[in-house]
C-alpha cells in the first residue's frame, strides 16, 4: 500500500497547448480514487504520466517514499489495465499471467505459486489453458486484472477497463474490481467518463475539465455540494434544471415562481447578499408535486414528453427560457441545455399539468459565472 502524491504536474503535447495545467493531487494509501470528466479532459494523459508512458514537462510524482518522476516504467511498481485488456492472443491464460514475472526474471517456483494464488483470487483456475479468444469479455477482464496484480504493485491504474462490456456485466465486474481492491488494499486510480461508475466505485471522485481539477470529494459530497454548475451537471442521474433568477423583494424570483429568502438556511441568505442575478439548480429528483406537500417554491408546467426508466419516469415540462440564457447555461455546464424542466417521478404518474415544489434546502445556488454560492469549495486536495 502506498500513498501517491502529484505535485504541480504539467503536460503539453504540442507547445503552447497545455493538456494538464499544473495539477496537484494526493491519493491516500489503499484509497480508490476515480478520475472522471468528459472525453479529452486529460484523464488518460494523467495515468500515462504516472505509469511513465509519457514524460511530464514539469512537476513531481511520489509513490510511498520514492520519487518516481524519472523512473523507467518497469521500476515504478505500478500496474496498468487498459480498456482493450492488451492480452497476448497467442499465450494461454496461464502464460499471460506468468508473463510479467518471467520478464522480471522470477524463479520458476515463485512463478508457479504466484500464478496459482492469483488464479484462485480471480477464479481463473479452470481457464488457465485457454487462449484469450476462448474467453468471454468478463473473463478477459479478470485475466487483465490478474496480470496487473501478479507483481504486487503499489499502485493500480485502470483506464476505462469496463467500456468493452455490456451494461449488465459492467456492474458485476465493477463490484468484483472494488472487492479485489479492498481485499488487496492496493491504492487504485480508476479513469472513466461514466459518472455512474464514478459514484458507485469511488472513495473519492476527482472531476476534471480541460486539464484542470474542478472538485475532489466523496461521491455524496460532490452530489450534495457541487462546487460549480459543470460539476453539478456532470454528476447525478439526470443533470439539474438550471434556471436564471433574480433576487428581488426578499425573494428568489424565477420566471415561473418565486421563493421567499426567509425559507433558506441563514448561511445561504447571508451568502446571497450582494448578488442580483443568479442561477438556481434544481435536481429532477428533488421536485415534488405540491399536492404531496412539495415545499415553498412553486413551478407550474405542461407535460411535453415522458421518458420511462424502469419504475420511474422523467417528465419534461414546457418552460419559457430566453435563448440567450440557454446559451449561457450550455457554456457554464458544458452540455446542451434546452428550455424544458425535467421532473423525475413515479412511472405511473399520468398528470398533464402540474404544480411542483421543492424543499428550500435542496436548491443549488450559483453566481453568474457558474460558481456555487454559499458553500465551501469542497475539501482541500
Ligand atoms: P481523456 O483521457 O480525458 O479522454 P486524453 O488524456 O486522452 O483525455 O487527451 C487529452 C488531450 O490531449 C486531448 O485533447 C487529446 O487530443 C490530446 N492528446 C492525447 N494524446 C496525445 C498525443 N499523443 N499527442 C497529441 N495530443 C494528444
Amino acid at each position: 500500500m502506498s500513498k501517491l502524491v502529484l505535485r504541480s504536474v504539467a503536460k503539453s503535447y504540442t507547445r503552447g497547448t497545455s493538456v494538464l495545467k499544473p495539477f496537484d493531487l494526493v491519493v491516500q494509501s489503499g484509497e480508490l480514487v476515480v478520475l472522471v470528466g468528459p472525453s479529452g479532459c486529460g484523464k488518460s494523459t494523467l495515468l500515462k504520466l504516472m505509469a511513465g508512458l509519457e514524460q511530464l514537462d514539469d512537476g513531481q510524482i511520489l509513490l510511498g517514499e520514492r520519487d518516481i518522476t524519472r523512473l523507467e516504467p518497469r521500476h515504478r511498481r505500478i500496474a496498468m489495465v487498459f480498456q482493450n485488456y492488451a492480452l497476448y492472443p497467442h499465450l494461454t491464460v496461464h502464460d499471460n499471467l506468468a508473463y510479467p514475472l518471467r520478464r522480471a526474471g522470477s524463479a520458476k517456483a515463485e512463478i508457479r505459486t504466484r500464478v496459482e494464488t492469483v488464479a484462485a483470487q480471480l477464479r481463473l483456475g479452470e481457464l488457465l489453458d485457454r487462449r484469450p479468444s476462448q474467453l468471454s469479455g468478463g473473463q478477459k477482464q479478470r485475466v487483465a486484472m490478474g496480470r496487473a496484480i501478479i507483481r504486487e504493485p503499489e499502485l493500480f491504474l485502470l483506464d476505462e477497463p469496463l467500456s468493452n462490456l455490456d451494461a449488465g456485466l459492467r456492474s458485476h465486474v465493477r463490484g468484483e474490481i472494488r472487492e479485489l481492491q479492498r481485499r488487496l488494499g492496493t491504492t487504485m486510480i480508476y479513469v472513466t467518463h461514466d459518472q455512474v461508475e464514478a459514484q458507485t466505485l469511488a472513495d473519492r471522485v476527482v472531476v476534471m475539465r480541460s486539464g484542470e481539477i474542478q472538485q475532489v470529494g466523496t461521491p455524496r459530497d460532490i452530489y450534495a455540494r457541487p462546487t460549480n454548475m459543470f460539476v453539478a451537471a456532470f454528476l447525478g442521474t439526470a443533470p439539474p434544471n438550471f434556471l436564471p433568477a433574480r433576487i428581488r423583494d426578499r425573494a428568489i424570483e424565477l420566471e415561473a415562481g418565486s421563493l421567499p429568502l426567509v425559507a433558506l438556511p441563514a448561511e445561504l441568505r447571508m451568502a446571497l447578499a450582494g448578488h442580483d442575478r443568479i442561477f438556481v439548480g434544481i435536481r429532477p429528483e428533488a421536485l415534488q408535486s405540491t399536492r404531496l406537500g412539495g415545499g415553498e417554491l412553486k413551478l407550474t408546467g405542461r407535460v411535453v414528453r415522458r421518458e420511462f426508466v424502469g419504475n420511474m419516469q422523467n417528465i419534461h415540462l414546457a418552460q419559457d427560457r430566453p435563448a440567450e440564457a440557454l446559451a449561457t447555461l450550455s457554456r457554464l455546464t458544458g452540455r446542451h441545455v434546452t428550455g424544458e424542466l425535467v421532473w423525475t417521478t413515479d412511472a405511473a404518474n399520468m398528470v398533464e399539468r402540474v404544480e411542483l415544489g421543492l424543499r428550500p434546502e435542496d436548491l443549488l445556488l450559483f453566481d453568474i459565472h457558474g460558481e456555487a454560492i454559499g458553500l465551501a469549495k469542497g475539501e482541500p486536495i
